[in-house]
């Protein structure tokens, strides 16, 4: 095959799945991305904004333009705190803080070093809910200290937390548990369907 049909065909190849993905985001998301002028009201107001490389504004329009592998393994929608102000202020009703949700769902398998701990800490925060109903503090920073090998990070806290009654080693259930596990489990079946 002569050389520059294999690039125009890996060119082609790229472009085709990218815009697969986004398709993908746009239906998690439930709106067209195209949807977003480009204002920054959002990142204006975005209090994680000051660590990202890639601004909340900049995101959307990598992905209007279809530049999929550029965002995959950036780590602005892991340092989202999910706040929604975003998707408050924006004057076209993006709701932002979901693009943010759904992009961590679609890239959580890879592997980005620089925010490996906050992906550690998503992961547990989610587990917690889902086996208790609500958080579970103790067993958090245990889970965590011990998969991010940092043992003793923040140890000194635990006795001063412990004694003013604000961490409880044992687990406390919701009393809606098993609502809340329905929550989870038909959200795992709608992104099973959309191929997330
Ligand atoms: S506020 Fe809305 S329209 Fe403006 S850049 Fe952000 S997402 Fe786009
Ligand atoms: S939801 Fe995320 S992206 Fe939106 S303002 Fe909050 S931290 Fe920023």
């Amino acid at each position: 095959m002569p050389y520059f049909t294999g690039l125009k065909a890996y060119k082609m190849n790229k472009i085709e799945n990218e815009s697969i993905v986004v398709k993908q985001i746009e239906k998690a998301v439930g709106f067209k991305l195209s949807k977003c002028y480009t204002c920054g009201k959002c990142s204006a107001g975005c209090p994680a904004a000051s660590f990202m490389t890639l601004k909340p504004h900049q995101i959307i329009r990598y992905l209007q333009l279809g530049f999929v592998e550029e965002i995959k393994r950036e780590k602005s929608p892991w340092l989202c705190v999910s706040c929604e102000t975003c998707t408050t202020r924006c004057p076209q009703g993006v709701d932002l803080a979901k693009v943010m949700d759904t992009l961590r769902n679609i890239f959580s398998d890879v592997e980005i070093p620089q925010i490996t701990k906050v992906k550690i800490a998503n992961n547990l925060f989610l587990e917690n809910i889902k086996n208790y109903g609500r958080q579970y503090e103790f067993g958090l920073a245990l889970n965590f200290n011990i998969k991010s090998k940092q043992f003793l990070k923040d140890i000194s806290l635990g006795p001063k937390l412990f004694f003013k009654g604000k961490l409880s080693p044992l687990p406390h259930k919701n009393e809606n548990l098993a609502k809340i596990q329905r929550i989870f489990q038909r959200v795992s079946e709608i992104r099973k369907g959309e191929g997330i």
